[in-house]
C-alpha cells in the first residue's frame, strides 16, 4: 500500500527519466502527485451535434467514420503529410484532418463505420466543415467515457494521459484506507463544511460535474488556508517566546536627521513618518517588528537604508535580504554609495559570487568589518555568522516563506536578537496585511516622491504590433528605452509539453468557467520575441533577460540596459521586482491576461520613474470578458492599493500570500486562483478555526490533530530547507 511519502519512483511506470521530469515539477512523493492540480479540464462529455457547434471553440462530437483515411504527402523536403477522412453524425458531415500522423491510415486506426468521441476545434472553409487534429477516443454504447478530462501543467517527457493515470493510481490506493491520509480533523471539516481529503482529491482530479470541481477546490483551498493560518500562529508564538536580549540602539532620532540631510533629495512626508516610526522602535528597548509597505516607486528603500545607517552608527551589522540576484545587485549599487559617504561598509553576497570572494565576505561578516550585507537567500546559508547582527531587512517579503524571518534572527554569533524590518512592494489590502503580517507593526508609504507622472496605459490586441514597432522606433530615436515582458521563457518546448499545444482551449481553473483562458500555443516567449524584434528593428540593440540564464549573463544584460547601451529589454517577469532604470519610458506586456493585476502594476512601475512621460501597453487577444474587465482597470487607476483591492475581489488572496519558496514551481493556493469574495470568507474562517484548534491543542499532538501538526512542522521546516 502506498503511503503519502512513498517516493514516486516506486510507482508503476515511473523510471528515472519520468522521475526526473516529475521532479522538475516539484513532485517527489505520492502526495505531491495528488497536490499537482489540473490547470483546467476538457469538458469532453459535453457532446455537441456538428450542426450546433460553435466554430473556433473546442467541442466534443460523437462521429461515425465514413471513409477510409488517406495520407498524402504535402512536402517531401519537410516530410509533411496530411491524413484525411470523412465522418458524420445525424446532423451533418465533417472532414477530419491530421498532420504528420501517417500511421493513422497505415495502421487502420479508423475503420469505416466505427465510432469515436472527438474533441477539437471545428472550422468552416468553403462551406465545408473541418475538424483539425482532434483528440479521439473509441466510443461504444453503454461504456461510459470520462465527462471531464484533467489537463495538467506538464514538462517535457510527460504526457497528460500518463500523468493522470499515475494520479489515479495514487488516489485509488489511498481510497482503500482514507482515514490514514486525512490531515484535517473531522470536527474542523464539519465546521468548515468541506468533504474529506480523499473525496476532494478524486473530485478535483476526476470530476464528474462542475459541482465536483467546486467541492474539491473548496477542500484544498481551505486546507491551504488553514495550514497557512496555523503557520502564522506558530510563528507568532515563537516570536513571543523569544527571550534574547535585543540589540540596543541609541540616539536614533539624531542619526535619522543626520542621514536625511546627507541625501540628495528631500524625504516625503510618508518617508519621514516611516523613518520616525523606525527610530522610535529601535530605541524602545523591545525588538522592532515592522513592515513598510507602499506602492512601487514610493521610496521604501531609503527608509530601510536609514535603519541600516542607525544600526551601523550604533556598531550593529545589518543583513539586507532580497529575493533575486538582479535586485540584490541593483540595491547594492544604490545603497553602497549612500552609506560609503558616512564610512559605512556595504557588501554584496549572492549565489553567483565566486567561492574565493565569498570567503572574504564571510570573513568580513564574522570579523565585523562589513556593516551592511546585501544578498539573496545565500545570506541565509550556513557559514554566514554575523559578529554583531543588529538588524535584518527583508525586501519584497511576500516572496519569502514567513518562517525565514525567524531563521535569520537566530543566525548570529552572539546572543542578541536583531531588529526586524520588512518591506513589501505589494500594496496589500488592509485586511490581508493584518492577516499576513499580523505579527508586525506597519508603516504605509502612501505618498509618491514629487514629480512622478501618471503612466498612460493602453489595452490593445496583437493587431497593433506594427504601430508598437513604430512607437518603439520613435522613443528610442529620442534616446529613451523600452521594456517588453513576455510570459514564457524560450522556445515553447522548453516549458510546455507538446500535448499542451495541441489541446487548445481548456476550461480554466483560475478564472471563471465561462471565460476560457487563451490557448497556451499563443504564449509569447521572451527568447523568440526578442529574436523577432531584433529582425524588425535591426538598428537597435535588444537585450533578452529570463530566469533560465546564469546570474552572470543576467547581470550583463541588466547592466547593459541600465547603462543605456541596450535600448530594448525583452524579459520575463524576472524583472518584476524593483528594477530601476529611469530612462525607460515604455512598458509593453504581451499576453497581459496571463498576469495578475498587482503583478501588472508592479511591472508598470518599472517605467515612469524619471521625468519623462511614460506609457504602458497591455497586449492581449483574450476573448474572456472578465480578463478584459480586469485589464481595463489598469487603464483607470495608477493607485496600487486600489488595484490590489480589486485583485482581491476578483481573484482572491492567492496572489498576495507568501509563497512557500522562492521558486516558480510551487503548488498551493496561488495555483487555485482563489476566486471571489467567498474565498476571503474562507480565509477568515480558517484563521478562526486555527485559533480554536490551537486553544484546545496548542501543540497539535492529540491523535486527531497529529497529522496536521506534522504537516505544519514540515511546512515550517521546508521553508527553511528550500533555501539552503
Ligand atoms: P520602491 O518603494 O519601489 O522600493 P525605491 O526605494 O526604489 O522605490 O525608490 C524609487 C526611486 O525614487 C529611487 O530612484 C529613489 O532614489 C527615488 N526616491 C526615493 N525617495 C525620494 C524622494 N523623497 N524624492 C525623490 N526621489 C526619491
Ligand atoms: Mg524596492
Amino acid at each position: 500500500m502506498l503511503s503519502p511519502d512513498t517516493p514516486i519512483s516506486e510507482l508503476q511506470g515511473i523510471g528515472p527519466v519520468r522521475r526526473a521530469a516529475f521532479e522538475k515539477l516539484g513532485i517527489f512523493i505520492a502526495k505531491d502527485l495528488i497536490m499537482h492540480f489540473p490547470r483546467g479540464y476538457q469538458h469532453r462529455g459535453d457532446v455537441k451535434k456538428l450542426s450546433e457547434a460553435q466554430f473556433e471553440e473546442n467541442s466534443a462530437f460523437i462521429l461515425t467514420v465514413g471513409t477510409i483515411p488517406r495520407t498524402e504527402t504535402i512536402s517531401r523536403q519537410k516530410r509533411m503529410s496530411l491524413t484525411k477522412f470523412n465522418a458524420f453524425d445525424e446532423s451533418g458531415k465533417v472532414s477530419v484532418v491530421f498532420f504528420n500522423r501517417p500511421y493513422l491510415s497505415r495502421d487502420r486506426i479508423f475503420e469505416v463505420g466505427s465510432r469515436y468521441r472527438f474533441y477539437g476545434k471545428l472550422t468552416k472553409y468553403n462551406n465545408r466543415l473541418t475538424l483539425n487534429s482532434p483528440i479521439f477516443e473509441p466510443y461504444k454504447e453503454g461504456i461510459p467515457l470520462p465527462e471531464f478530462v484533467p489537463i495538467y501543467p506538464l514538462t517535457a517527457g510527460l504526457k497528460q494521459k500518463f500523468t493522470a493515470s499515475c494520479i489515479e493510481g495514487v488516489i485509488s490506493s489511498f481510497e482503500r484506507n482514507p482515514i490514514l491520509y486525512e490531515t484535517i480533523p473531522e470536527y474542523i471539516r464539519r465546521k468548515a463544511g468541506i468533504c474529506s481529503f480523499i473525496e476532494a482529491a478524486r473530485a478535483i482530479h476526476f470530476p464528474k460535474s462542475y459541482e465536483d470541481i467546486e467541492k474539491g477546490r473548496r477542500y484544498f483551498v481551505f486546507s491551504e488556508l488553514l495550514s497557512f493560518a496555523l503557520c502564522i500562529e506558530a510563528i507568532k508564538t515563537d516570536n513571543r517566546n523569544f527571550e534574547h536580549n535585543v540589540a540596543v540602539f541609541k540616539k536614533t532620532k539624531q542619526l535619522a536627521d543626520e542621514f536625511a540631510s546627507s541625501l540628495s533629495f528631500t524625504l516625503t512626508g510618508a518617508q519621514k513618518k516611516a523613518i520616525s516610526n523606525i527610530s522610535a522602535d529601535l530605541s524602545s528597548g523591545n525588538r522592532m517588528d515592522r513592515l513598510i509597505y507602499g506602492d512601487v516607486g514610493s521610496g521604501k528603500t531609503v527608509c530601510a537604508v536609514a535603519a541600516a545607517y542607525m544600526a551601523a552608527k550604533n556598531g550593529w551589522q545589518t543583513a539586507f535580504l532580497v529575493p533575486t540576484e538582479v535586485l540584490a545587485a541593483q540595491h547594492y549599487s544604490n545603497i553602497e554609495p549612500m552609506l560609503a559617504k558616512a564610512g559605512i561598509k556595504t557588501a554584496l553576497l549572492t549565489g553567483s559570487v565566486k567561492p574565493s570572494q565569498k570567503k572574504i565576505i564571510y570573513h568580513g561578516i564574522e570579523g565585523g568589518d562589513i556593516d551592511v550585507c546585501i544578498g539573496t537567500h545565500a545570506l541565509l546559508s550556513e557559514g554566514v555568522g554575523f559578529k554583531r547582527l543588529g538588524l535584518t531587512i527583508t525586501d519584497e517579503q511576500h516572496r519569502f516563506g514567513v518562517r525565514q524571518r525567524s531563521t535569520l534572527t537566530q543566525q548570529t554569533l552572539h546572543d542578541i536578537s536583531p531588529h526586524i524590518l520588512v518591506m513589501s512592494a505589494t500594496p496589500i489590502p488592509r485586511t490581508l496585511a493584518l492577516i499576513i503580517y499580523g505579527d508586525l507593526k506597519s508603516s504605509a508609504i502612501d505618498e509618491l516622491p514629487p514629480g512622478r507622472q501618471k503612466v498612460d496605459t493602453f489595452v490593445v490586441n496583437s493587431g497593433y504590433h506594427e504601430r508598437l514597432i513604430s512607437f518603439i522606433k520613435k522613443l528610442t530615436a529620442e534616446g529613451q528605452q523600452v521594456y517588453v515582458i513576455c510570459p514564457a521563457v524560450g522556445t515553447l518546448t522548453d516549458e510546455l509539453s507538446e500535448e499542451d499545444l495541441v489541446g487548445g482551449d481548456i476550461i480554466p481553473f483560475p478564472e471563471s468557467i465561462d471565460s476560457p483562458r487563451d490557448g497556451l500555443g499563443e504564449l509569447k516567449s521572451a527568447v523568440r520575441y526578442g529574436q523577432t524584434l531584433q529582425e524588425e528593428l535591426p538598428e537597435l540593440k535588444i537585450g533578452i533577460l529570463h530566469g533560465k540564464m546564469s546570474s552572470a549573463e543576467k547581470d550583463r544584460v541588466m547592466s547593459s540596459f541600465a547603462s543605456g547601451e541596450t535600448q530594448v529589454l525583452v524579459a520575463t517577469t524576472v524583472i518584476e521586482v524593483g528594477i530601476d532604470v529611469p530612462n525607460a519610458t515604455l512598458m509593453i506586456i504581451e499576453n497581459a491576461e496571463r498576469f495578475g493585476l498587482s503583478q501588472l502594476h508592479q511591472l508598470r512601475g518599472r517605467v515612469g520613474r524619471g521625468k519623462l512621460k511614460s506609457y504602458c501597453v497591455l497586449v492581449s487577444d483574450t476573448k474572456s470578458e472578465t480578463a478584459v474587465r480586469r485589464l481595463n482597470i489598469m487603464k483607470e487607476t495608477n493607485d496600487g492599493f486600489k488595484i490590489a483591492e480589486t485583485d482581491l475581489n476578483m481573484r482572491g488572496p492567492g496572489e498576495f500570500l507568501p509563497r512557500r519558496d522562492g521558486s516558480a514551481m510551487q503548488h498551493g493556493i496561488s495555483d487555485f486562483g482563489l476566486t471571489l469574495s467567498t474565498d476571503t470568507e474562507t480565509l477568515y474562517l480558517a484563521m478562526n478555526l486555527a485559533r480554536e484548534l490551537l486553544a484546545y491543542d496548542p501543540k497539535l499532538e492529540k491523535p486527531e490533530n497529529k497529522l496536521l501538526g506534522k504537516e505544519i512542522q514540515h511546512k515550517l521546516n521546508s521553508n527553511i530547507a528550500a533555501l539552503n
